[in-house]
Order: structure tokens, then sequence, then C-alpha cells
């Protein structure tokens, strides 16, 4: 299995599922199982260009594991995709569940491809091959894709649509973050954002501060990290900056997130956005802010750079942004690192309301998902907070110590590794 946990992601999870382990004296066989995906599918995908041409790239399904409900985990197009990192995301999908106490195990899908290089109809042609490729091995009770890094609802909805042609009706359940129009949830396009700010302002309260008090910096301005900017400019936090691929924008005053939003909406990019000073990236991790939220892709804070962050509170948005040394050093300098399991746990909430309201047919209001989100979101942190006071361990420990515990419990019920 070296091929799956070989990856640096994957390490950096195992690390941690160690660490984590070892504190709660966990089951050795349970841990065993744990640390390795259920399956790996790999699928080639034929992929019909505008130019008449096929052209066959690689996908990926991984699923790590069961033990609390079907399969659950997002969906990327990114040419970076291999299958370590998919497995990598795969098992955080199942701590992440676990830990957020829903009925639903782990797993990610990937396909090696440059969206952005990609017109509508190749993007069609792409998703619907590769839902072909995977049918069989998803389903309402059997794993559940959602959108990620270069998809959205609109992939969703193309999902659906493939997934339901031999049934000769809507599996409305099949995928979520679709559009509400189909079967989807409201709040579901903000709510990985929206979890973000909920934990941002627990974090802050543990030191005594609120999000109206507070200056915060993101990196990534995509699904995830437009709705948090947008979110904490409407609770009168300070954006002081935002980035994207194209590099970041700053001003020490705050950024207006909605004329930031208009920009992008007009230019697609935040470079050149007039009303801010430029800056990279690499600089946007390292501003004197009190929260600073990766909310891009993993591995941004690193061994090389984590001695430049100022900040003192790291909210992760992205799956990985903070590697295990990174989260040691910061912790020892008295950062607190909100892990990734935690603090992006927003998205697939709302994705597991989406799911409940397709089976009931039953659909909830955009406030009574805000408010369900806000009370799964703020329990979490304190049975986290709880654990790490307790502990005295930091909270990337103690969110993976919790959800190992439960799903350890799980387990043992089900006669699964004993
Ligand atoms: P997205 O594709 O909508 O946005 C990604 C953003 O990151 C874009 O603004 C992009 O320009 C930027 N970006 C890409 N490469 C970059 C780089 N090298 N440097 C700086 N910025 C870069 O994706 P998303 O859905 O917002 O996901 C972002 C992260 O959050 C991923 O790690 C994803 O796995 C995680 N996540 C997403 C969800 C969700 O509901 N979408 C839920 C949980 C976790």
């Amino acid at each position: 299995m070296d091929f799956l946990t070989n990856g640096e992601l994957y390490q950096n999870v195992l690390k941690n599922v160690s660490e984590a382990g070892d504190l709660i004296n966990i089951n050795e066989n349970a841990l065993e199982r744990l640390k390795y995906p259920r399956r790996a599918i790999t699928v080639s995908v034929p992929l019909r260009m505008d130019n008449d041409k096929i052209k066959t790239l690689t996908g990926y399904r991984v699923q790590h594991n069961q033990t609390l409900g079907p399969f659950k985990g997002g969906l990327r197009f990114h040419q970076d995709v291999n299958v370590s990192e998919v497995a990598a995301l795969s098992a955080l999908m199942t701590f992440k569940n676990s830990l957020l106490n829903l009925p639903l195990g782990g797993a990610k899908g990937g396909v090696c491809v440059n969206p952005n290089e990609l017109s509508s109809a190749e993007m069609q042609r792409l998703t619907r091959s590769f839902t072909s490729e995977i049918g069989p091995f998803i389903g309402p009770d059997k794993d559940i894709p959602a959108p990620d890094v270069g998809t959205n609802s609109q992939t969703m909805a193309w999902m659906l649509d493939t997934y339901s042609a031999e049934f000769g009706f809507a599996q409305t359940g099949v995928v979520t973050g679709k559009p509400v129009e189909i079967g989807g949830s409201h709040g579901r396009d903000s709510a990985t954002g929206l979890g973000v700010i909920f934990i941002c302002e627990k974090a802050l309260a543990t030191k005594n501060k609120k999000m109206e008090d507070s200056t915060i910096a993101i990196q990534g301005f995509g699904k995830v990290g437009c709705h948090a900017a947008m979110e904490a400019f409407n609770l009168n936090a300070k954006v002081v900056a935002v980035s994207d691929i194209s590099g970041g924008i700053y001003n020490p005053k705050g950024l207006n997130i909605p004329d930031v939003l208009k920009y992008t909406s007009e230019n697609g990019v935040l470079k050149g956005y007039p009303k801010a000073e430029p800056v990279s990236n690499e600089e946007l991790l390292a501003l004197d802010v009190d929260i600073l939220s990766p909310c891009a892709l993993d591995n941004a804070i690193h061994s090389g750079n984590v001695s430049q962050v100022k900040a003192s509170i790291i909210v992760e948005g992205a799956n990985g942004p903070v590697t295990s040394e990174a989260t040691h050093h910061l912790h020892e300098n008295g950062v607190m690192v909100v892990p990734d399991i935690l603090a992006n746990g927003g998205g697939v909430v709302v994705s597991y309301f989406e799911w409940v309201q397709d089976i009931v047919w039953l659909f909830w209001s955009a406030e009574e998902v805000r408010e369900k989100l806000k009370t799964i979101m703020y329990r979490s942190f304190d049975t986290v907070w709880e654990f790490a006071q307790e502990s005295n361990k930091d909270m990337r420990v103690s969110a993976m110590a919790v959800s190992l515990r439960r799903l350890e419990k799980a387990m043992k019920l089900r006669g699964l590794a004993w």
C-alpha cells in the first residue's frame, strides 16, 4: 500500500493519527485498520476535446473507511492530483466525519487535469465520463461525492444526471453540493466558509476577543475563502488581505469584500484590484494579523516558512495547509492551529443536511441550515478545546484523538478489527 501512503500529505496524516492514537491508547488493530484506505479505484477517463480528438486522463476515487456510514467526500479537478494525495484526503474525511459525529465514512476523488484549460462543454464531457467510470462504486447509500477544488454545483448536477440515467429517475442523494433547483440545500455553497468563521469566533473567544476587534488574512479566494471573507466582513472583522492563484491584495484598513467580489466576478482573478496594495501569497502568510486562514491548497505553511508566521490563530480552511512539523513549531510558540478536520467541517455538515433533506423530500430554510450548522460547529470546537485543555496538547492532535475515540468505539461495537 506504499503507493497510497508515501505522499507528503498522507505521511502528515499518519503522524497525526499515530500521535493521537498513542494519546488515547487506541486498540492497535483498530489503529492498523484506520491507517489504510479500504480501496482505491483508478480509472482512465476518455475526454473528447472540442477539436474531436480523444484525450485519456487519469481519475481516482479512494474509499477510506465506512464504519460510521456511507463513504462521503469531495471530487477534485486539478493538474497536481495524485493517488496518494486523494488517499490522504479520503482519510481526512473519515476523521472529519467522525469528529463532527456524522453518520458518514470517508472518501475522495480526483482527476488529474487543469480545469482552467477546458471549455464548459469539455468540463461536462469530462464529468460525465468520470461519473460513468466510477458509477458502480457510488450511490446514495454507498458513496456520495461533493464539490472540491476545481469542481462546483454544476459539476454535481452533471454527475447526478449521468448517474441517474440508468435508473430512469433522478437519484438526488448520489451527490451533495447540487444546485437547490435539483435537490440541493440552501446554504451549501457558503457552508465551509461560514463554518470557518464560526470556528474563528470560538477560537477568538478563548483569547477573550471578538470578530469585530480582529484582523484576518485569507489565502485562497475560491468556494471556501470568498465565503469566509464575506462572513468575516459581515461580522465587522477587518479582512486585511485575501489572495488567489494570481497573487494577493492587502489593505491594512480592511478590504471591502463585496467590492472585491464584484471585481473578481468581472475580472476572474484578484490581480489588479485597484483599492489595495499587491502582496504575494508568501507575504500574506507572514502578515501581522490575529487570524490567518489558509483556504487554498495543502502544505502552504511548512518548516521552510513557518518562522515567518505572525498570526496568533491559524484556522485551516483548506485540507492539510499546515504540515505537522509546522504545527508543532507553532504550538510551541503559543499559536493556536485549528485543524482542517474541525475548521473546514462546515461543508460536509451541510452536505449531510442536504443528503437528509433529499431522503425525506423536505427542505429547510437558509436560516434553519445556518443555525443547525452553528450548533454542530460550536459543539465540535468545545469538545476538542476541552480535550486540548485536559491533555495539554495542541488542537490538531486533540481533534484527531476525539475522532479516533468515536471510530474505535464504533469499530468495537461492529466487531471490526477485534
Ligand atoms: P476552489 O477551487 O473553489 O478555490 C481554490 C482557491 O485557491 C482559488 O482562489 C485559487 O485561485 C486558489 N489557489 C489555487 N492554487 C493556489 C496557490 N498555489 N496559491 C494560492 N492560491 C491558490 O477550491 P475550494 O473548494 O475553495 O477548496 C479550497 C480548499 O478547501 C481545498 O483544500 C479543499 O480541499 C478544501 N475544502 C473545500 C471544501 C468545499 O466545500 N469546497 C470543504 C472542505 C475543504
